[in-house]
């Protein structure tokens, strides 16, 4: 047992690098662990895509026991089970969707102790039947899932939830966790209070999506606007809002028309239509969805580029909500609010009909839009602000505001005749992005077979990036100098075109900047650097790959790898399994499984294209996985050199409880610490120390709340931490 604790923080890193193959924890993650595998009750507030389920993943992989999962929604909790069982983790989930013999036949793993995660409905759950069979298991866990559903203040409120509290008593050694990515301070106190969480064990994040880039457009021609937007962001899945079923029709049959992959969601659709349309876009068989505020709700999709609103939202917090569908994976992606008054006099008259209290809550949720939608400054200030956030940087280099590249009409001239020079080269046979990769250069397969890198306009374009030529292609459209047949995108030259070729005419327009610009500054500088340099395609190779095994298994692609993970693949070009594991997102089993399908695209990419690998820096990759020097390892050694912990905590600037933490970590990792200077922080009276010692012989020290009671309750947790310290290190010597 001790050797087991011991080895606790190593063992959910190792979790996390070889069987999820991440690199690091994301913020709170390590804390959060920490808290559950001390046992202790833990709440954990986290936005969307914040990573709140390695929180109790991991946990439940590191307990003997099992780990039971509550969670609202079918769709979400199938989701979960499938990615799971991806990493070959024994989960299974109970609920009303299963037929008779699925249900008889996990509930026969269960019984033979084959499970290490149940995920389950609060119905199922309620269930006598349930309960007596999760008598006889050993649970370790409970987790609630999406625990806002606890609160009669939340949007959904869920009567069952509230008695997950009674079926709490029922499992007296297991460590409850809730989890929730609700935003409001109303929510977040009702759940601690329904829940009899303490502060200490509540662990909230920023609220603030660094990835989402946050634009708001004054709304002109929605349509135009639309097409626009998607051009430069094709094949990305995305998201559009729009207000009423009706519009949403409209925009369908449009965006349909224009070639888009496209699908409707609404309420006003079978309940059969409505599935079968998410589920072909959670596979990326459709790459839009075009919904009223009914679609997200069973959504964990990752790989959201947009999320688009077509249509004001009603206020901050759905606004919110329905742009954080959006980049779940960490990767960029943009959210276009197209903002009009009579949009906002729409709101306003439903507004109307209202009274009383709820009038003026209403009014005042338009009136914290308006201030969202109409600042000058960064959008995260009042964004935040409404989440009881304070935004403190004044530039995030992710909204409108802050990359205002001044609009202004320039003369694109030059770069036209560029342009429909390349498109009548090639015949008028190729759409706007081929020919970008032609004017920049690019040595892409279908480039060179084609003998394209032969034509005098290869490589004249090197002054824009590709997005800005998409830019001026479509601009071009719009103008009349270029059309496109509906549903085929190949660029054909107008006669007016003709006039700007032989220089009888002159292109002017704006072409919109913040499009394209990113500021590296503002987001993880490595993930960066790879998003935008990785090779689109071998990408595009890979992705297919994906797909065949995803439809092989009926899984979403997303459960094969994440983005990244094939980002990674075609920038760093790994040719070997060692050198494919310290890529994001491949653990020790995936490589297994799925190692030597991936391997062999790439082998034949790099072969063809005479490209190597980036042994170097993978190299590094897989050296910085090693070592990770960190602030723990520094105490821990200052310490043992003599540092007092009061003198740690004040050169590091935190406080003696941290210090303890920091060196129980160091201690856990194997290393030995002086058991004589923690004694000195401890106020307890010498006897006091020995009676707790006397029962830490008898129960396991990271028992906490066992030892806590045991004691009638005389010492307090803080104290009990020192002592455990102390315990642990005299053990070790
Ligand atoms: P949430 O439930 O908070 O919305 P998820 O648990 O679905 O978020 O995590 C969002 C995404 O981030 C998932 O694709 C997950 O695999 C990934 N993720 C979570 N933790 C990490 C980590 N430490 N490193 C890298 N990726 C992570
Ligand atoms: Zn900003």
């Amino acid at each position: 047992m001790r050797f087991y604790q011991q080895h606790m923080i190593t063992e959910a890193r190792n979790k996390l690098n070889n069987v999820f193959g991440f690199e690091d924890f994301r913020p709170l993650q390590e804390d959060i662990i920490s808290n559950v595998m001390d046992e202790k009750d833990t709440l954990v507030i986290m936005p969307t895509g914040g990573g709140k389920s390695l929180c109790y993943q991991i946990p439940a992989l590191l307990f003997d026991g099992l780990t039971v999962v509550v969670s609202p929604l079918i769709s979400l909790m199938k989701d979960q089970v499938e990615q799971l069982r991806q990493y070959d983790i024994p989960a299974i989930y109970l609920n009303s969707s299963l037929t008779d013999e699925e249900y008889e036949y996990n509930i026969q793993r269960l019984k033979d102790k084959k499970v290490k995660m149940l995920y389950l409905a609060p119905e199922t759950l309620l269930m006598e039947r349930t309960l007596n069979l999760l008598d006889d298991q050993n649970v370790d866990l409970f987790t609630i899932d999406e625990a806002h559903c606890i609160s009669e203040w939340g949007h959904d409120f869920r009567p069952d939830y509230r008695e997950l509290t009674t079926v709490r008593d029922r499992f007296p050694n297991a460590t409850c966790m809730a989890l929730t990515a609700t935003a409001t301070p109303r929510v977040r106190q009702d759940i601690k209070e329904v829940l009899e969480f303490e502060d200490s064990d509540t662990f909230l994040a920023s609220f603030d999506r660094k990835n989402l880039f946050l634009k708001v457009a004054d709304k002109e021609d929605p349509l135009e606007q639309t097409l626009d937007f998607l051009y430069t962001r094709k094949k990305q899945s995305g998201i559009i809002y729009c207000f009423s079923r009706k519009q949403v029709e409209e925009l369908f049959v449009e965006l349909k028309k224009a070639g888009h992959s496209v699908k409707p969601y609404h309420a006003g659709l079978s309940k059969r239509l409505r599935n079968r349309n998410q589920e072909l876009f959670i596979r990326d068989d459709v790459s839009i969805i075009v919904a009223t505020i009914a679609f997200g709700m069973g959504i964990d999709k990752p790989n959201v580029r947009f999320v688009m609103h077509y249509d004001m939202p009603k206020n901050i917090e759905s606004y919110y909500q329905q742009i954080g569908r959006a980049g779940r994976d960490g990767l960029r992606s943009d959210c276009l609010l197209l903002y009009s008054r009579s949009d906002k006099q729409k709101i306003q008259y439903f507004i109307n009909q209202k009274e009383g209290k709820e009038k003026e809550v209403a009014e005042k949720h338009l009136k914290d839009l308006m201030k969202f939608l109409e600042t000058d400054e960064c959008r995260r200030v009042p964004l935040m602000k409404y989440f009881g956030e304070t935004y403190e940087k004044d530039d995030c280099g992710m909204c409108d505001n802050c990359l205002s590249v001044d609009a202004e009409v320039e003369d694109l001239t030059v770069q036209a005749q560029k342009m429909l020079s390349c498109i009548s080269r090639t015949d008028e046979e190729f759409d706007a992005y081929y020919i970008a990769d032609i004017l920049r250069g690019s040595t892409k397969h279908k480039v060179l077979e084609n003998g394209h890198d032969e034509l005098s306009t290869y490589n004249i374009g090197n002054e824009w990036a590709k997005e800005h030529w998409i830019l001026l292609a479509r601009l071009m459209v719009k103008q009349g100098y270029l059309h496109t047949e509906e549903e085929a995108d190949a660029l054909h030259i107008t006669k007016q075109g003709q006039a700007v070729l032989s220089g009888k005419e002159n292109v002017f327009g704006v072409l919109d900047r913040t499009d394209t610009v990113v500021d590296d500054e503002s987001m993880d500088r490595t993930t960066a650097e790879v998003e935008q340099n990785y090779d689109n395609d071998l990408f595009e190779q890979l992705e297919a790959k994906r797909k065949e095994l995803a439809d092989q298994q009926s899984v979403p692609p997303y459960a094969i790898f994440p983005d990244t993970t094939l980002m990674e693949m075609a920038y760093y070009y790994p040719q070997s399994k060692d050198n494919l594991m310290p890529i994001y997102g491949v653990g020790s089993v995936k490589l297994k499984k799925y190692g030597t399908d991936f391997l062999k695209i790439i082998n034949k990419y790099c072969r063809a294209n005479d490209v190597e690998e980036n042994s170097e820096a993978l190299k590094e990759k897989r050296e910085k996985l090693q070592e990770y020097g960190e602030p723990y390892q520094r105490i821990g050694k200052e310490y043992n050199a003599g540092k007092s912990i009061e003198h740690l905590a004040e050169q590091f600037g935190v406080k003696d409880v941290t210090i303890i933490k920091h060196l129980k970590k160091y201690l856990k990792e194997g290393n030995q610490i002086r058991p004589e200077g923690i004694v000195k922080v401890s106020s307890l009276s010498h006897r006091k120390r020995e009676e707790v010692m006397d029962i830490m012989d008898e129960v396991p020290t990271h028992m906490l709340r066992k030892i806590y009671t045991e004691l009638d309750k005389s010492v307090s947790y803080s104290e009990l931490r020192i002592i455990q310290l102390y315990y642990m290190a005299m053990n070790k010597k």
